[in-house]
């Protein structure tokens, strides 16, 4: 791996300062730490791998010392020992309190992050491969030039980068926002200066994730005359919906960022398995 990778990107040690939940689906979790306030993040939908400890291990298992070399030396090591690796959105950052935000989906049982999330107290170590300088690689949200209005097409998972995105919009931006949530009492303010008309999808329990964008997205209308459009959420979701923006509305690809943020059925092992296939 080149020098410049390694420039790039580093690992950071932090603890949980505070957990909190947002809404009946979302837990907000702060990290606090001496190394966060280098943390280079570009803001908007800015990713990063965490790296959560399994449940009786007193610190995430990353083989930090190996350097540019960590992936391989991390694969090598018992997935049952090695920390388990997933992607969140910096939804808020405050380098000169060392802090972050991470808003996590409790969304069951079902996978080792949603869980470390739901027992997460003060204290708790993690380590977080982020930017160490403001990287627009990890960051998708690069609106092109002459963009006149934003289309934001999301579920839960990708709603903190909704709304780090209208953090970051400049004042009197057009945005028009579907955001499709698990229950009522998931929606939540989220203050912008730019000119945000966000409607909230609610399926209830039952539905799956993504059942009511597809409907929401058909009947709604672009902003501005040459819009740009983010769409992240559920796999077969981001799918279907760039298929219509594309195959139906004619819109130009260029102008679309999506994302799929996790898929029904599979693991983020599975899927970055399969991405290495
Ligand atoms: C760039 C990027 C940014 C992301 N940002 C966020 C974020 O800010 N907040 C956030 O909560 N998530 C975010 N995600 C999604 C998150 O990484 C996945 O939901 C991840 O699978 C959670 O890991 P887990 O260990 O809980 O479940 P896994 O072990 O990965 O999966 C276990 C099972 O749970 C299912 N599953 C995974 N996520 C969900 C879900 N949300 N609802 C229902 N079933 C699910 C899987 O299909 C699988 O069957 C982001 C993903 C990407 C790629």
């Amino acid at each position: 791996m080149s020098t410049a990778v390694a420039l790039r990107y580093r690992f950071y040690a932090a603890r949980v300062r505070a957990v909190r939940p947002v809404g009946a689906s979302l837990v907000r979790v702060t990290f606090g730490g001496e190394d966060l306030v280098d943390f280079a993040g570009g803001g908007r939908d800015q990713s990063v791998s965490l790296f959560l400890p399994h449940p009786g291990q007193a610190a995430p298992v990353v083989p930090v010392e190996a350097g540019d070399n960590w992936h391989p030396a991390w694969r090598a090591l018992d997935p049952q020992v090695r920390a388990v690796m997933r992607s969140y959105t910096i939804r808020a950052q405050r380098p000169e309190r060392g802090e972050l935000d991470i808003d996590f989906v409790r969304h069951g049982d079902t996978g080792p992050a949603t869980r470390w999330a739901g027992r997460a107290a003060a204290g708790d170590p993690v380590l977080i491969l982020g930017p160490a300088v403001p990287d627009e690689r990890s960051v998708r949200f690069q609106p092109p030039a002459g963009t006149d209005g934003v289309l934001l097409v999301a579920d839960e998972t990708a709603l903190p980068a909704v709304g780090a995105i209208l953090d970051w919009l400049p004042a009197g931006t057009p945005v028009r926002g579907l955001v499709e949530v698990p229950e009522p009492g998931d929606i939540q303010p989220l203050p912008t200066e730019a000119r945000a008309e966000v409607t909230w999808l609610v399926r209830g329990a039952t539905a799956p994730a993504g059942a009511l964008l597809p409907d929401a997205l058909r009947a709604t209308r672009l902003p501005g005359a040459n819009p740009y459009t983010w769409l992240a959420g559920e796999a077969g979701m981001v799918r279907a919906a760039r298929r219509h923006l594309v195959g139906e509305r004619g819109l130009d690809r260029r102008r679309i960022t999506f994302a799929g943020y996790w898929r029904r059925g599979a693991s983020e092992d599975d899927l970055r398995a399969e991405a290495g296939a």
